[in-house]
């Protein structure tokens, strides 16, 4: 098999086990901390959010869990999900390197989000939940959730930043036809909501608040929790399945990444596929270079600083230790809507402390230039999220054609891009700016991170 385009699995070669990668890190991730008495946080205070089965796995020393059998089946509907050697890319590139990209855009939601999605609904319901409550930015996120909460007979109710649900209407569509009940957020049904109005009526809204709106509703009952499509440990596990896939489809065609770049919002489709690798390289099998990319208009990691800090804007959740630009952050509307959050995963910052893993930050007119480029030789139109590490692929394999060298790059093209025309044509027209982020204005915002004792 020399002249393949893309490396499939059978769908009993599906991986039925996640990995953690927290057994096998040189130093254990620092705890999160309960945001009263600032002591690491137990089972207990996440008690009203989420499910016991997920708070186990979120806080878990296991190196695999099983993958449920009923999981397993809705995954079925898509998974395994295809391995491409982007040759047509490669070729318009004239570059000497392989280029492999893991297709999530094949899920019924067009990105990776529905591998947590499937679990956290399943596990919800096992434990007799009636109804789940979530934020989302681009709308990818809560696609995913009301998909997978109509797989199991839940009610979804999603709180989507104002600036998406009005740029991209089609995805609150899809929310609805799937079952889903969509507010703009900020909104006028919750208390945090109704105060940012009356501050501003046009308030463009952003993942901290709409995780604040979604949060303090989910608390007012016990049928109700909530679920977080990124950031936390469990989401990051969920995801591994896109990392163990890719490990077997390369070893089919006997390669070995010698790159590996990942675009990071929250971190999760980043950890997903870069965690098994990282396992491998910690291993000594092999030693590929990990790199992050992030929005220059957001760069938690490049630019943010390794401290607690609460996961939303209004300060509800755990404190969590992470790259963070502080919560009061308000990130510019750039387009990949999804990787507007102030910070980044736990996991994801700490392997990145530990200097396991690199980042850098691309600006968003570099990413929509290689966005065309793949979609006019690869064929598909990326989301614009993936755009950023689609942008840091093209980086590499340019210096390779410097170099002479035939590295092996592997990325995640994490979602189809069906819903961002609007972000496109204003690419296409020439109206898209880089929004540069001040020192300033990071240095104010980073004036919310708590002081600890
Ligand atoms: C949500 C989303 C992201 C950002 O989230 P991560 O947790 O960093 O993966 C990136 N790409 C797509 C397509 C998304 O839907």
């Amino acid at each position: 098999m020399s002249d393949y385009t893309k490396i499939l699995l059978d769908e009993n070669e599906m991986p039925t086990q996640w990995y953690n990668v927290v057994p096998d890190l040189p130093v254990p991730p620092p705890p999160q901390l309960h945001p009263g008495t600032m002591q690491p946080a137990t089972a207990d205070d996440f008690a009203a959010l989420f499910p016991k089965a997920l708070i186990e796995q979120e806080m878990s020393t296991e190196r695999y869990i099983d993958i449920p059998g009923e999981v397993l089946d809705v995954y079925r509907l898509w998974r395994p999900s295809p391995l491409f050697r982007a040759r047509r890319l490669e070729k318009l590139l004239d570059t000497p390197a392989k280029i492999f990209y893991k297709y999530e855009g094949v899920s019924p939601a067009g990105s990776h989000k529905p591998n947590t999605a499937v679990p956290q609904v399943y596990y919800n319901a096992l434990e007799g939940i009636k109804k789940l409550t979530t934020e989302t930015g681009a709308g990818q996120w809560g696609s995913s959730l009301a998909f997978a909460c109509a797989q199991f007979g839940l009610e979804c109710e999603i709180w989507q930043v104002a600036a998406s649900y009005n740029a991209k209407p089609h995805r609150r569509t899809m929310m609805e036809v799937w079952g889903g009940k969509v507010h703009p957020s900020p909104s006028d049904v919750t208390d945090f909501g109704r105060s940012l109005l009356a501050e501003n009526p046009n308030h463009p809204g952003s993942l901290g608040i709409a995780i604040s709106e979604a949060v303090s509703e989910a608390v007012k009952s016990d049928e109700i929790r909530y679920a977080l499509g990124s950031v936390l440990n469990h989401v990051l596990l969920h995801q591994t399945i896109i990392g163990e896939e890719a490990l077997l489809q390369l070893a089919k065609v006997g390669e070995v990444p010698d790159v590996l770049v990942g675009c990071t919002g929250g971190g999760s489709n980043f950890g997903g596929l870069a965690f098994p690798f990282l396992r491998e390289k910690l291993a000594g099998r092999m030693n590929p270079t990990i790199r992050c990319v992030e929005p220059t208009a957001c760069p938690t990691l490049t630019k943010g600083e390794f401290r607690y800090d609460f996961g939303d804007t209004a300060g509800l959740t755990p404190l969590m230790k992470m790259h963070t630009l502080g919560h009061s952050f308000i990130p510019e509307p750039i387009h990949a809507g999804g990787l507007r959050y102030h910070g980044m995963a736990p996991l994801v910052s700490h392997v990145y402390d530990l200097g396991l893993v690199e980042a850098i930050a691309i600006p968003q007119t570099e990413c929509f230039a290689g966005a065309l480029q793949f979609a006019r030789s690869e064929g598909i139109v990326p989301a614009p999220e993936p755009t950023h590490a689609i942008a840091a692929a093209i980086r590499e394999a340019l210096a390779c054609k410097e170099s002479g060298e035939e590295k092996v790059i592997l990325t995640a093209l994490c979602g189809h891009g069906h819903f961002d025309m609007a972000s496109y044509d204003k690419y296409m027209r020439g109206e898209m700016v880089d929004l540069e982020l001040s020192d300033e204005a990071i240095a104010e915002a980073m004036k919310s991170v708590p002081v600890l004792a």
